[in-house]
C-alpha cells in the first residue's frame, strides 16, 4: 500500500480548458468519461487521449518546447518521462521537429512563453481537430504549460511533465481534489506531487507512470477491447436485437456474422454486416437488429469481432441465442 504524503500544501496540475475545475471527491478513469471535460458525450465529443496520429495514421507525434530548438535542448527530467510514457503505449514515438504538419507536444513555461493560462503547477490545453471517422474531436497539438514560478527538483520535473503527459494520453486526475491531496487508493502519477517550499520535488507515488495503473489504463484506453454486458432479445416477428456495451474509444466498429442453430451445431447463414454507426462512441450502450428473412424459425444467435481500420478484427464475442419466430 502507499503511504506517502505530500509534503507542504499543494496546488493541482490540473486539465483547464475553459472552465474552472470543480471540486469532487473523486475522478474518473479516464477523461473522456469525465463529463466535466467532455461536455458533449461521446457523439460529438472529446477524444480524450486518442490522437489521431497514433490511432489512424500510426505515425510518431512532434515534441517541441521553448527550451530550444533540439529535442536534447529539453531537460533530461522531461525527455526521460517522455521515454517513460512512450513505453506505456508501445507504438507512440514522440520525434523533435515543429513544426512539421503534424501533431505535436510542446512543452512551454510560463514565464519564458506568452499565453500562460492554467493556474497551479501546470495544465495541459488541447488543439482539437474534428475526426468525421470516429465523429468526434480528438486531441491534435497539445501544450503541456509548467509553471516554472516554481523550482524544480530532477524528479520533480519529471513528476510535473510525466503527469501533464498522462493528461495527453487521456487519464484523468488521480488526486483527492478537496485538499489536493495524495490520494491513497490510487498508485499513478496522475495522483498529487510534493512541494518543499517553493520547489517541486516529486509526486506521492512517483516520478514515472506506474504499474499497473498508468499501464494497464492507458493500453485500455488506446486498444481494441471485447464487446461486454452482450445481451439479446427477439423482436417478433422474425427478428432479434443484440446489445452491448461498448468499451472502445480509438477508432472501433463491430463486424456481425448470423448463425442459426441446425443438425446439431451453429451454421453460419452467410449473414454479416460491419456496425459502424457508434464509431469513436464509446462508453454507451451499442445495439444491432439481426432480420432473418425468409429463414425458417428457430434458435439464432450473432457473433461477431471488434474492428478497427487501424487494428484490424480482434475478440470474437458471441451473443446469447434467441428463439425468432
Ligand atoms: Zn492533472
Amino acid at each position: 500500500m502507499k503511504v506517502a504524503r505530500c509534503l507542504g500544501v499543494g496546488f493541482a496540475a490540473a486539465v483547464i480548458l475553459l472552465v474552472s475545475e470543480p471540486v469532487s471527491a473523486s475522478h474518473n478513469v479516464y477523461l473522456v468519461t469525465n463529463p466535466t471535460w467532455n461536455p458533449n458525450g461521446p457523439t460529438n465529443g472529446y477524444l480524450w487521449g486518442i490522437n489521431v496520429e497514433w490511432e489512424i495514421n500510426g505515425r510518431s507525434n512532434l515534441v517541441c518546447s521553448d527550451y530550444g530548438p533540439n529535442y536534447t535542448d529539453m531537460p533530461d527530467a522531461i525527455r526521460g518521462v517522455i521515454g517513460s510514457w512512450e513505453n506505456v503505449l508501445p507504438g507512440t514515438q514522440f520525434y523533435q521537429g515543429c513544426p512539421g504538419g503534424r501533431s505535436a507536444t510542446w512543452f512551454l513555461r510560463a514565464t519564458v512563453t506568452p499565453g500562460w493560462s492554467c493556474s497551479y503547477w501546470g495544465c495541459v490545453v488541447v488543439n482539437w481537430s474534428y475526426d468525421p471517422s470516429r465523429r468526434a474531436y480528438y486531441p491534435g497539438s497539445t501544450n503541456i504549460w509548467l509553471n516554472d514560478t516554481f523550482s524544480f527538483t530532477y524528479g520533480g520535473l519529471r513528476y510535473l511533465a510525466g503527469h501533464e503527459l498522462g493528461h495527453v494520453f487521456g487519464l484523468d486526475e488521480a488526486y483527492i481534489e478537496a485538499g489536493f491531496a495524495c490520494n491513497p487508493n490510487r498508485f499513478s502519477i496522475l495522483d498529487m506531487g510534493t512541494l518543499s517550499g517553493n520547489t517541486i520535488t516529486g509526486g506521492c507515488d512517483a516520478v514515472s507512470p506506474t504499474v499497473p495503473n498508468d499501464y494497464t489504463d492507458t493500453q485500455v484506453l488506446h486498444q481494441l477491447n471485447p464487446m461486454t454486458q452482450v445481451s439479446s432479445w427477439e423482436i417478433p416477428p422474425g427478428m432479434m436485437a443484440v446489445q452491448w456495451w461498448d468499451p472502445t474509444w480509438a477508432d472501433g466498429g463491430y463486424k456481425f456474422y448470423a448463425y442459426r442453430w441446425a443438425n446439431s451445431q451453429w451454421q453460419y447463414t452467410s449473414q454479416t454486416w460491419l456496425h459502424t454507426d457508434y464509431v469513436g462512441h464509446a462508453g454507451v450502450y451499442n445495439a444491432t437488429i439481426y432480420v432473418k428473412g425468409s429463414q425458417p424459425s428457430g434458435w439464432y444467435r450473432l457473433c461477431g469481432y471488434t474492428w478497427s481500420g487501424v487494428n484490424g478484427y480482434q475478440h470474437w464475442t458471441c451473443a446469447p441465442y434467441q428463439w425468432i419466430s
